[in-house]
């Protein structure tokens, strides 16, 4: 019999570590009430447990193992911040509460429902009202060398030693712009890796001045830098400083780094390099959501351009995990029709205040374009260096002269790359927004 494509199929290897109902496997009519929520990091589960507390169901899908997102990675288990903890036991084992865990929303069939890719097979969930907490990726910036083995992100070794990549007695080289750099040297140093050197390409002056601001505004977050520096003491602090290439045959062992017209070399067997977030607007773009600066335009309710989606956290702007929370929140109050309560406003106010203070100290400026030399890869999975790029007027241009973006990432790196080093702007993305099986595509059709 012929499979009526507008009819989700059954979703199939669904993991549900939660008892609650898949309404969704009914079709439409049964999604009254629900709120979907895309994303279990702390603007997800923030607005998963606010939407529950208000007498709603939710189903929240997420692609990694275990809820968290990026800053409370690992799962409730490891979780030592009181708001994860506490959002959880809203969620655990409440009856109107659907978890989807290694579930990748792929895209979307038509504008009410999503394509999720769990188990290796495909499911179709029709939506009724939608809150994107997508989050956001690292920022990498190309430069010679970074495609070596040894050479991740910031927040990608992080993620890696999180995981449990064993570090203990390594070097570690730390380079980029950002608050991230520290955080990614205490979790190196904190699992016994040697942090040779913390290279940070904001001079000086301009971290002074994102401390007093932090002083003057954001006393919590101040002591929060003062006692990661208390901990990374001792460790070279170099700023100021430009990368200039990541040195080795078939691993990384060393960094050369510029630093007031001199080139100093660090010796490293991991250079965790990252210059700053971007957002994770993908699956917004699939649902035709406006997206403006690279982040997804939403009103004073977390409203996208669309009157049934709504997003919050990093996928609206880098902001950390205090807008998160705030945001997750009203965004789900919003879903239900509901104003914010009297603390959320202050609170996203406060984080929007440091978004802006983050933005102003931390945005990369353009003399990091200068770290990628014609022959440098810009496009890792194509190998698409940046003299191939140059003659193309944009990013549409160039992947079908070049392939660029058009390896297994998805442009996921080299797409926020050339927004950077040449101001090309994407595309609509398209679905599958990633990589998916041709199992789980063929149970669409
Ligand atoms: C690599 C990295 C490391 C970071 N480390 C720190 C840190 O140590 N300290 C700190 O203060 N901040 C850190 N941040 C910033 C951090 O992202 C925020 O502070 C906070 O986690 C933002 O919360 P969020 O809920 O908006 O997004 P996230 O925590 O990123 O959560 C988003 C979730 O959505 C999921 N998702 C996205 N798209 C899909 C999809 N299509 N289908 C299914 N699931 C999807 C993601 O896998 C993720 O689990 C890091 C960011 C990154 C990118």
């Amino acid at each position: 019999m012929p499979r009526d494509r507008r009819r989700p199929r059954q979703p199939a290897g669904v993991q549900d570590d939660l008892r609650g109902r898949h309404d969704h496997h009914h079709g439409r009519r049964l999604v009254k009430n629900v709120v979907h929520i895309v994303g279990s990091g702390p603007a997800g589960l923030s607005a998963a447990r606010t939407a529950l507390d208000a007498g709603a169901r939710i189903c929240l899908i997420d692609d990694n193992h275990a809820p968290g997102g990026q800053i409370w990675r690992g799962g409730p288990a490891r979780w030592t911040d009181a708001r994860a903890r506490s959002a959880w036991n809203t969620l655990r084992g409440h009856p109107g509460c659907t978890v989807m865990q290694d579930a990748q929303v792929i895209g979307c069939m038509d504008s009410r429902t999503l394509l999720v890719e769990t188990g290796g097979r495909g499911a179709a969930v029709p939506f009724e009202r939608l809150v994107l907490c997508s989050g956001s990726r690292e920022l990498s910036l190309p430069f010679p060398g970074w495609t070596l083995p040894g050479v991740t992100g910031a927040g990608g070794l992080q993620a890696l030693i999180k995981g449990g990549m064993p570090v203990s007695g390594r070097r570690v080289v730390v380079a980029g712009t950002g608050p991230l750099l520290l955080a990614a040297a205490s979790t190196a140093l904190r699992a016994g890796a040697h942090v040779t050197a913390i290279v940070e390409h904001q001079p000086w002056s301009r971290l002074s001045a994102f401390g007093l601001g932090l002083l003057s505004r954001h006393g919590k977050k101040f002591l929060q830098a003062a006692s990661l520096f208390a901990e990374l003491r001792g460790i070279p602090y170099v700023t100021g400083a430009t990368l200039v290439a990541a040195t080795g045959e078939d691993t990384v062992r060393g960094v050369v780094v510029r630093t007031g017209g001199k080139d100093v070399e660090y010796a490293c067997d991991f250079l965790a390099a990252g210059f700053g977030l971007v957002p994770n607007t993908d699956l917004a773009r699939a649902l035709r959501c406006d997206v403006v600066d690279g982040a997804i335009q939403v009103d004073d309710a977390q409203r996208t351009s669309r009157t049934d989606v709504w997003a919050a956290g990093e996928c609206t702007g880098i902001g950390g995990v205090d807008k998160a929370v705030a945001e997750g929140r009203i965004a789900a109050l919003a879903a239900l029709g509901r104003p914010p309560s009297g603390r959320d406003l202050p609170l996203r106010r406060a984080s929007h205040a440091f978004a802006a203070l983050l933005a102003r100290t931390f945005a990369p400026d353009e003399s990091l374009r200068t770290m990628c030399g014609p022959e440098t890869i810009v496009c890792r999975c194509e190998d698409v260096t940046r003299a191939r790029l140059l003659p193309h007027r944009d990013w549409r241009e160039a992947k079908l002269a070049t392939r660029v973006g058009m390896g297994p990432c998805q442009g996921k790196t080299c797409g926020a790359a050339c927004a950077f080093l040449f101001g090309w702007s994407h595309e609509d993305a398209r679905t599958p927004i990633m990589p998916a099986t041709a199992r789980a595509l063929s149970d669409f059709e």
